[in-house]
């Protein structure tokens, strides 16, 4: 059975959240299980730059309302790069600190229609097609569309993830002609979203199955709380909607192997977490240096619920702990983050960039991990930490409370601390109770190893997604557009 991937990112080429980490390892995964795999990623001028992926001499043609434009193919591991130097040979992925780049519609609509062309030219005739997020979203309408009649295309099947409902790319209706889709697909039942045209939704109208990356997520979305306006496009294809929780790279993220940080560490012996922790108060500056260390890392951003904790990081810095930022985002978000930074007698410190080695470091050396986000459809950040011995103080929902149980004191049982409200009291508390619990080693030892037990590899996923495919592989029916 072979498997075509197209996403707009994916390690270790190219990354600004979690979508890269799925994209980037369920590929590589896939082809351990001995499934063709391959991975289409626009080429990226950093990519080029930094992989100098093998130029295949492949070009592949895509009419863009009317001007025919090339696209060259280029190889590197698992990966095949569609170069156009107008649409991708510039920094960034998707725009810059003023905004998104004006001609992402373009941009993105002739990657989607590059990559079955692409895999066309490469003769790689796919039995499913796994597109990720609303850059690509348009690939299962097009092949529902344009390429309905087209042979090469007439065993293949589709499947749709969602990684974060809160990016559909909408765009105004005058951009429509640019996706090569017929007219008459500009309705509410197509992919006209309030008058304009939503590239998402023409991926859950088309995709033989959706899914999306945790259970508790699959069920959100299809509320008008979490569901960003589509929830009711969802409902309707609830048969075909699933929540397939995340993973990580377990031999990537591995205290007993990390070469960033300053000591390893196991389950077996977690000793070495002291040293990281001495290092991590060293680098930040932190003076009382055994005071318990809360750590978030991530985009600065409300959906992160940063705005629920700027408001408490004070009074949490009051009662003696020292709190450690890394992330980048929302201006408004980084200005505040370096205003608190270096103050509260020197118990907070944010890094405003985008910095791995240093994420690790925060991992290993934190003793907490925060992660009070409003939404969160699976969530990378807790799973790290819990496999480097740092318990999540976290909101309960999305894939937070799919991979979070609320620790007990009582039956001294659990792998974090949850809180289900949106306001920063609700998150001052749960902390409170998280930093009572740090103060009972104990208590807390139990906390960290049960975190630490937890397997939350890529091993479990893969097999849902092998079953997945195959299941609709074998499907003779097809979903309607
Ligand atoms: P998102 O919604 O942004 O995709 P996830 O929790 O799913 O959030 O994934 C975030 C990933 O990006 C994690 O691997 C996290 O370690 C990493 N990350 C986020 N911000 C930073 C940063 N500023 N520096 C280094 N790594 C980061």
């Amino acid at each position: 059975m072979k498997v075509l991937f197209a996403a707009s990112e994916a390690i270790p080429y190219a990354k600004t959240g979690g979508l890269a980490d799925v994209a980037g390892t369920l590929v590589t995964e896939l082809r351990k299980a001995k499934t063709p795999a391959l991975l289409f990623l626009p080429l990226y001028k950093e990519i080029e730059e930094k992989f100098r992926p093998e130029d295949m001499g492949v070009k592949v043609n895509v009419n863009l309302n009317g001007e025919s434009l090339s696209g060259s193919l280029h190889s590197h591991g698992p990966a095949v790069f569609i170069a156009c130097d107008r649409f991708f040979g510039r920094p960034e992925l998707y725009g810059t600190a003023e905004g998104d780049f004006p001609d992402n519609s373009k941009r993105f609509a002739f990657f989607s229609r590059a990559v079955l062309e692409a895999a066309r030219a490469l003769d790689f005739r796919p039995d499913i097609v796994h597109v990720h997020d609303w850059q690509v979203a348009l690939v299962p309408l097009y092949l529902k569309t344009l390429y309905k009649r087209d042979l090469f295309y007439s065993g293949t099947k589709s499947v749709l993830t969602i990684h974060n409902m809160g990016y559909q790319g909408i765009f105004p209706k005058e951009e429509l002609p640019y996706t090569g889709l017929p007219k008459d697909l500009f309705n509410p039942e197509g992919i006209e979203y309030f008058g304009r045209v939503n590239f998402l939704k023409g991926g859950l109208i088309s995709a033989d199955v959706i899914t999306t990356v945790s259970p508790t997520y699959a069920r959100e979305i299809m509320t008008p709380e979490q569901g960003f306006g589509l929830d009711g496009v969802l409902r309707k294809r609830a048969d075909s909607v699933k929540g397939i929780l995340n993973g990580i790279d377990y031999a990537a993220w591995d205290p007993a192997s990390d070469g960033s940080i300053p000591a390893r560490y196991s389950r077996a012996d977690i000793s070495g977490k002291a040293r990281c922790k001495a290092a991590l108060a060293d680098r930040f500056g932190f003076k009382d240096r055994k005071a318990p260390v809360v750590a978030f890392i991530g985009r600065l951003s409300s959906q992160k619920g940063v705005d629920l904790f700027l408001p408490v990081a004070g009074e949490v810095a009051g009662w003696g702990a020292n709190i450690a930022v890394l992330g980048k985002g929302d201006e408004y978000f980084q200005r505040e983050m370096t205003k608190l930074s270096g103050g509260l007698k020197g118990r907070v410190h944010a890094e405003v960039s985008f910095d791995e080695p240093l994420a690790r470091l925060i991992y290993a050396g934190a003793d907490m991990f925060l992660m009070p986000s409003r939404y969160e459809p699976c969530g990378l950040g807790q799973l790290i930490s819990m496999r480097y011995g740092t318990p999540a103080v976290a909101r309960q929902t999305g894939g937070l409370a799919d991979t979070i149980e609320d620790f007990s004191p009582f039956k001294c049982r659990g792998t974090g601390f949850l809180f289900k409200g949106q306001f920063p009291d609700d998150l001052r508390q749960c902390l409170r109770a998280a930093l009572c619990t740090w103060l009972d080693r104990k208590r807390w030892d139990v906390l960290v190893k049960s975190a630490m037990k937890r397997d939350f590899s890529w091993k479990r996923p893969v097999r849902e997604y092998l079953k997945l495919y195959s299941e609709l592989a074998g499907r003779t029916d097809e979903h309607k557009t």
